[in-house]
């Protein structure tokens, strides 16, 4: 736990945010920024990976809000490039170009999404919250205390504490804990869209700048070329998303039976092979369904970002919702 013991004085916060991803630090940095005692709660300590890399064009103005000129060299992200928009085959076998030109900024932004995240808790830290990370949410319960709403615990591998908090913000994404632990569940799930994803890497030049999309028969694929530090490693991400339950499904999360459904994408697969990509890595899995809670907040707690709605991945929305909820807490 990247924390000291603690004592009174730092057990007791006006705000306690579970989930460093987008939206809670996000709001971390709303927060600290209004004055607020905030302490900021990961359990990772660092993640293999994480889906989610391209954000449209109308994220850009609250990326800057939150992280400046991420295009600057001052706060430059490693990788980082703009987007032309989102080339998709869907009902038909003709291509459609979606072109970012015709929006207010031009363009969008592939980002890579673990420095992403890590430059919004930085930024989080410096606004002025605590950040813990390698810290569970493990319980709260009411507390009748004149200055304090919650008692809440938490652990590490190797200790547990108590804290105290006037607030609490769920950012936990999907999972929902602390809504979960108050007894608020999501709403039954409509579909159990599930995604799998595989990396692969070339030797050669991709400059495409443009997110693929195509229909399969049971799902949907997309594919992005991602951000890379290293000017000699050329990476592409390709998800196919089928709902969890399908045989189909079963076959994508399996590198032979991946393979298979690739090949019998008409657009995907060609324009690997014409990059000469190779796959890389095993293939990873993350739910993708729609997703709400039953209720978004209550008295003295709330939840942002995905922990109180996750879209479908179609939508690339999921970044700039949990952008714009934490911005408006401002307001
Ligand atoms: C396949 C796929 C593709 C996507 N593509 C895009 C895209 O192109 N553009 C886009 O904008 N969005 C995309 N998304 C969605 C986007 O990634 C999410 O909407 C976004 O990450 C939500 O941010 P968040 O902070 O709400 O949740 P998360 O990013 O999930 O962060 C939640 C954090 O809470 C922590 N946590 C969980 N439980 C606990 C606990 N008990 N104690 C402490 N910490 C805990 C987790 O470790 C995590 O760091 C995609 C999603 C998927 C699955």
């Amino acid at each position: 736990m990247s924390s000291t013991r603690p004592d009174q004085a730092n057990t007791a916060w006006d705000v306690v945010i579970i989930g460093a991803g987008p939206a809670g630090a996000a709001t971390a940095i709303t927060l600290a920024k209004f004055g607020q005692r905030v302490l900021l709660v990961e359990e990772r300590v660092t993640a293999a990976f994480k889906l989610g890399e391209s954000l449209p064009p109308n994220a850009i103005s609250l990326v800057k809000h939150f992280l400046g000129d991420i295009e600057g060299s001052a706060h430059s992200i490693p990788g980082l490039f703009r987007t032309a928009g989102n080339i998709s085959v869907w009902a038909t076998e003709q291509p459609e170009v979606t072109d970012f030109f015709f929006t207010l900024t031009g363009f969008g932004l592939n980002v890579e999404r673990l420095a992403f995240d890590e430059a919004l808790r930085s930024n989080a830290v410096t606004a002025g919250a605590t950040l813990l990370k390698g810290v569970r949410f493990e319980s709260c319960a009411r507390i009748a205390d004149s200055s304090f709403n919650w008692q809440l615990r938490i652990s590490s591998d190797t200790q547990t504490q108590q804290h105290r908090a006037r607030y609490l913000v769920d950012c936990s994404g999907r999972r929902a804990v602390v809504a979960r632990a108050l007894g608020i569940l999501p709403v039954p799930e409509h579909d159990r869209l599930f995604a799998y994803a595989q990396w692969f890497s070339c030797a050669g030049d991709d400059d495409d700048p443009y997110t693929r999309i195509e229909a399969a028969p049971h799902g949907w694929w997309y594919s992005n070329r991602l951000p890379s530090e290293e000017s000699d490693e050329i990476r592409r991400l390709v998800v196919l998303h089928s709902d969890k339950d399908l045989p189909v499904a079963k076959m994508a999360a399996r590198q032979q039976g991946f393979d298979q459904l690739l090949s019998e994408s008409t657009h995907i697969a060609p324009l690997l092979k014409s990059k000469g990509y190779r796959s890389c890595g095993t293939i990873r899995g993350a739910p993708a369904n729609s997703q709400r809670l039953q209720r978004f907040c209550g008295d003295a707690w709330m939840a942002v970002g995905d922990a109180a709605q996750a879209y479908d991945p179609l939508s690339s929305q999921g970044m700039d919702k949990a952008l714009k909820r934490a911005v408006t807490l401002g307001t």
